[in-house]
């Protein structure tokens, strides 16, 4: 529950940060990181390129920005990216590879997995002629809709991207999510990634901040961009405080947002509920008899808000415990009967 009484299922970016993590805040030591002298930012960095096995990290506002500058990095103007249809960095970042980079995105249906055939791949992959976009980059998400992609198939698009001369890039605002659920460790998820943008506001808690990652040049080349890109924070060490401390305390825990996403999925299905099924903290709910509209306003009545579109989705976070999953359940039961 949050500090005005609702269970907000929206997302699991509504999460406040903790005393602790604000004590944590206030006490950073700061510089100005625009000279490259925040001793917090330049620790958040380091850690989590460690952590990833990537030679260095850089410290973004938000994910959005992350992934625009990683694409921008990676292609020029009229380059081109292949990448999922209901991909985040396709249908939910305004477009703005686009807008700003020149690029042109080749969009593909997600397969059931929530990766993209590697054989519909090459197949998008323009021949060098000057009528095509150069194709330059392959963008995977992971977790895609709380899915994790496969060891192995990120290993063979690992492959197949250096032996057709791609790039390779991870939306991986929820890797953690997917390392924790998997049980592989966040260095081997990403290992032969180019780059990999790794959101710190998601589950894990922190107000503000991604990080992206990848080689000593490519992160050269994004520090330039995210500068252009009016990302060039001061002493942003406030905000890196709250990713490190959310880097010690709550990846692990996130093993405890499945389970209650299981959980709750297992009591909507006894009631009747089509639930997809889940891997990590996201529910997809068919509303079935119910108008999705009118459930989402019923729940929202008992003080709960989901998402809505053809289906409810609910995402499980810091801030959900049990008492709330058994509520949910309850009020859904009530709604139901
Ligand atoms: C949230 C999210 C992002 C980045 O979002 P911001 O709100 O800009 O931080 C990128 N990709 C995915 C898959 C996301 O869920």
């Amino acid at each position: 529950m949050n500090s005005e009484g609702f269970i907000d299922l929206r997302s699991d970016t509504v999460t406040e940060p903790s005393k602790a993590m604000r004590s944590a805040m206030s006490a950073a030591a700061v510089g100005d990181d625009v000279y490259g002298e925040d001793p917090t930012v330049n620790k958040l960095q380091a850690l989590l390129a460690e952590m990833t096995g990537m030679e260095r990290g850089l410290f973004m506002p938000s994910g959005t920005q992350s992934n625009l500058v990683a694409l921008i990095s990676h292609c020029a103007r009229g380059d081109e990216y292949i990448v999922g249809q209901q991909a985040h960095t396709y249908k939910y970042e305004g477009g703005g590879a686009a807008v700003l980079g020149g690029i042109q995105p080749q969009p593909l249906e997600f397969n059931e997995q929530g990766g993209l055939d590697l054989d519909a791949v090459q197949a998008a992959i323009k021949p060098l002629d000057h009528h095509f976009a150069r194709t330059r980059l392959l963008c995977l998400e992971n977790t895609m809709q709380g899915k994790v992609l496969p060891l192995a198939y990120l290993n063979e698009a690992v492959q197949f991207t250096k032996r057709q001369r791609l790039g390779l890039h991870l939306d991986g605002a929820r890797a953690f999510n997917a390392a924790v659920a998997s049980g592989v460790s966040i260095d081997q998820l990403v290992a032969g990634f180019d780059s990999v943008s790794i959101c710190l506001s998601k589950g894990l808690g922190a107000p503000v901040g991604s990080v992206l990652l990848g080689s000593k040049d490519f992160i050269e080349s994004a520090h330039r961009w995210r500068k252009i890109t009016g990302g060039g924070l001061r002493q942003a060490g406030i905000l890196a405080a709250g990713g490190l401390y959310a880097l010690s305390h709550n990846v692990e825990r996130l093993a405890a947002d499945h389970e209650r996403a299981k959980l709750l999925a297992a009591n909507l299905r006894d009631l009747g509920f089509d639930v997809e099924p889940v891997q990590t903290n996201m529910l997809f709910v068919q509303s079935g008899a119910h108008d999705p509209k009118q459930l989402c306003k019923k729940l929202l009545e008992q003080g709960i808000k989901v998402s809505v579109a053809s289906r409810l989705r609910l995402v499980t976070h810091l801030d959900i415990d049990d008492a709330d999953i058994a509520k949910v359940t309850a009020v859904f039961r009530q709604i139901s009967g």
